[in-house]
């Protein structure tokens, strides 16, 4: 029996089944280092390089084009600095978005401290980057287009494959943040033009601290860890054998599984939505009604502050999330929920919830029942 509804799948997954097995044996039979030349190493080295055959077939790629990293953060990192840096001699111009994760985010603000020069822009009220609006940016020392597949707060997809066309045309680098996209919507390196792309195995059931960054074959880069010659000399440190293979799993099962899961945690997402838009009122959907993740539901209700809502789920057994998961707990508001044109009021009244294939249908009905009450709730105490 599961203790509680889980309803935040955008922030993390719990490891499956599957993928726990394959990564067990590389905890202690197989528990050599990948690159030593006795038989454990041996069999270390060829789960690295099966998985790294996993992970470039999920996206197009192939496997040498594979660079195993952290998770979606580190990927992020080493995407944007390491091309950054390894420009620097062609221009300093980065182009990216206002409602990227905190990891290109951030990036890039100490990126602008090292005097580097970003254009951030702006999304529509659905949270839709326009290409033109993305080209029009472009200056002579723009050296990199980093924009996300899909945004992690209001589910937004964004159209990669045209701005990845057209930064291809003028010679600029390509990278997408795809930690939300893999195993929710195809993936393609090469459809899209990305030269760089970031995934991390936790956001679709396998291990957390682990993930990918995608390198286009010739693309130039700089290191962020240096050290010995792991991973051909661009990022050092002995590897994470089970994670890499249970990230290996991971995507082969969320990519051969991809219509199945993205159908049902679909249904259950709409079967949410429109419970709580039917009982409650008061209630908008922040975000696209077209070109949305599958398992994504933002909403805001009136009159209600999303912390004090939150906390009350968590009593009742829910996990949901405000914001995004790395901007609740601290007071910030939601950067995204501000570019996509709400008030601070209205921000701040938001929830956001994320449906998984493992839901029931039983468990929804539940989770809109009780967040209708405690809505009923929080508006009579704070309101009379
Ligand atoms: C979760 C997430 C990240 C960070 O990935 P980690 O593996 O947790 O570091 C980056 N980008 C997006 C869009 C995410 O949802």
């Amino acid at each position: 029996m599961k203790k509680y509804i889980y309803l935040d799948h955008a922030a993390t997954t719990p490891v499956s089944p599957a993928v726990l097995e394959v990564m067990l044996p590389f905890f202690s039979e197989y528990s050599g280092n990948a690159s030593a030349v006795y038989a454990a190493g041996r069999e270390a080295r060829k789960a690295v390089e099966k998985a790294r055959k996993q992970v470039a077939a999920a996206i197009g790629a192939e496997p040498r084009e594979i660079l195993f990293t952290s998770g979606g953060s580190e990927s992020d990192n080493l995407a944007l600095k390491g091309t950054a840096f390894a420009l620097k001699d062609r221009g300093t111009h980065i182009i990216t978005t206002a409602i990227e994760h905190p990891a290109v985010l951030n990036t890039c603000r100490w990126l602008e401290k090292q005097g580097f020069e970003v254009t951030y822009v702006q999304p529509d009220s659905r949270g839709w980057i326009s290409p033109e609006k993305v080209m029009s940016a472009v200056r002579n020392n723009t050296v990199l287009i980093s924009v996300m597949t899909a945004n992690n707060e209001i589910g937004t997809i964004e159209p990669v494959a045209e701005i990845g066309r057209s930064a291809h045309e003028k010679g600029i680098l390509f990278h997408t943040d795809a930690v939300q996209a893999v195993g929710s919507i195809p993936v393609s390196v090469n459809e899209w033009n990305a030269d760089l792309l970031s995934l991390s195995a936790h956001k679709f059931y396998g291990p957390k601290g682990i993930g990918a960054l995608f390198i286009r074959r010739g693309t130039r880069i700089d290191n962020l860890i240096h050290g010995g010659e792991q991973e051909r000399g661009l990022r050092a440190g002995t590897e994470n054998v089970p994670c890499i293979a249970g990230l290996g799993k991971a995507i082969e099962e969320a990519v051969n599984h991809m219509d199945e899961n993205a159908r049902k945690a679909a249904s259950l997402r709409d079967r949410l939505a429109d419970g709580i838009l039917r009982n409650i009122p008061g209630v908008s959907i922040n975000g696209p009604e077209e070109n949305r993740l599958p398992n994504n539901c933002s909403m805001r209700f009136e009159r209600i502050d999303g912390e004090a809502l939150l906390l009350r789920l968590d009593l009742a057994g829910i996990a949901a999330s405000s914001g995004s998961a790395c901007t609740s707990g601290s007071q910030e508001i939601s950067h995204v929920l501000r570019a996509v044109g709400l008030t601070e009021e209205e921000a701040r009244s938001s929830l956001r919830l994320t449906t998984g294939p493992d839901n029931t249908e039983a468990e929804i009905d539940t989770a809109v029942q009780t967040i209708s009450d405690i809505v009923k709730d929080l508006r009579s105490l704070y309101h009379g």
